[in-house]
């Protein structure tokens, strides 16, 4: 009998917890991602997102990371989903270019990912990249 008792299969038990522990992580992420969402409703009545395409962005340079936040979950289904039952307009605009313009005349201004700051030739605007990006998608909207 005793012969017997050591015969668990350690596999098919590791295959279970492993699986468990990955769905926690995935349902502590969704948690946080519908309080997000809530939060922006809370403080907009419009929300817009560039319409990006979550899967080539993992094959590009920020690879993986970008699907392990989960943004394409967050972006295209909580998000319009929490809009939606909080009354919040929810829009796509379109991708190309909104860290390339400026917000303020709308030149185009040339920049790379390294470039942090965007400052306009045009106008002499100058604010962090990521703000007139986010000006730009605001206005498009
Ligand atoms: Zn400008």
């Amino acid at each position: 009998m005793l012969e017997q008792s050591k015969f668990v299969n350690p596999t098919a038990d590791r295959g279970l917890a492993f699986g468990s522990e990955r769905q926690r992580i995935a349902d502590t992420r969704k948690d946080w991602h519908f309080k997000l969402a809530h939060h922006l409703c809370d403080q907009a009545g419009m929300v817009f997102v560039e319409d990006l395409d979550f899967r080539i962005m993992a094959k590009g340079m920020l690879g993986k990371h970008t699907l392990d936040a989960g943004l394409g979950q967050f972006t295209n289904q909580i998000l319009p989903w929490v809009c939606f039952k909080r009354d919040v307009y929810y829009g796509k605009v379109d991708v190309h270019g909104t860290s390339q313009e400026c917000p303020d005349c709308g030149a185009e201004v040339k920049k790379d990912l390294s470039v942090r700051v965007h400052h306009c030739p045009e106008c002499g605007s100058t604010k962090p990249r990521d703000t007139a990006a986010a000006q730009v998608i605001c206005t498009r909207g």
